[in-house]
């Protein structure tokens, strides 16, 4: 699982993700909020036809970075929790749609203590990205202050620049992952981001120690 992370050359994600950020963006926002979302961002080619289910690298990162953005601008400054709650339904689509891929098949989450099971979902969330993505890489670290994902090939902030971290998305994302594998919801909070010229968006999980 862990691989020297390097710049991404191309900058490339696969179709699930893009689809699953749509689904969750039609989910949290209603049909029309997607359709105003998808022509501010410039992804009009989505409107009524999201992304296939598959895992072919057919999307820029650019282009995921122009939706997170339209929702940011679409919903001023309700944007932050919008784009928490439209990570946490990406999440769920991720599962639905590509829990094999996410070697969450038959897994005994129950057997396993709290800290393992949040530290296992965050895992197998770096390695089905890394196994679809020659260029991803995420890694998992555990600190005093509880685990933390470090996403050095994010997406969602491609190309922007801020004073402020501005993955909510992700955050969303993580949440909703560790809430899934253990039952519990933990405060996640982005303490590094490449929009502010950091080389890797950090995510801790606040209290998984
Ligand atoms: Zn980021």
């Amino acid at each position: 699982m862990t691989r020297e992370c390097q710049e991404p050359q191309h900058w490339l994600m696969i179709n699930a993700l893009m689809r699953q950020a749509i689904l969750a963006v039609q989910e949290v926002m209603g049909e029309q909020g997607l359709n105003i979302v998808l022509r501010e961002a410039g992804l009009e080619r989505f409107i009524g036809n999201p992304p296939p289910d598959d895992l072919e690298l057919g999307i820029h990162a650019s282009e995921y970075a122009a939706l997170n953005q339209a929702v940011t601008s679409f919903c001023g400054r309700a944007g932050r929790g919008m784009l928490q709650r439209i990570g946490r339904a990406s999440f769920r689509y991720g599962v639905e749609e590509q829990a094999a891929l996410m070697g969450l098949v038959g897994v005994g989450l129950k057997l396993m203590p709290q800290k393992t099971r949040a530290k296992f979902i965050l895992n197998q969330m770096a390695k089905a990205l890394m196994d679809t993505n020659p260029e991803a890489c995420e890694i998992v670290h555990e600190t005093p202050e509880g685990l933390v994902y470090v996403e050095y090939s994010c997406t969602l902030c491609y190309g922007q620049r801020a004073e402020q971290p501005i993955c909510h998305l992700l955050v969303g994302s993580v949440s909703e992952a560790v809430k899934w594998a253990t039952g519990q919801e933990y405060t996640v909070r982005e303490i590094s981001c490449r929009a502010m010229g950091k080389k890797a968006c950090a995510f801790l999980v606040e209290g998984t120690v």
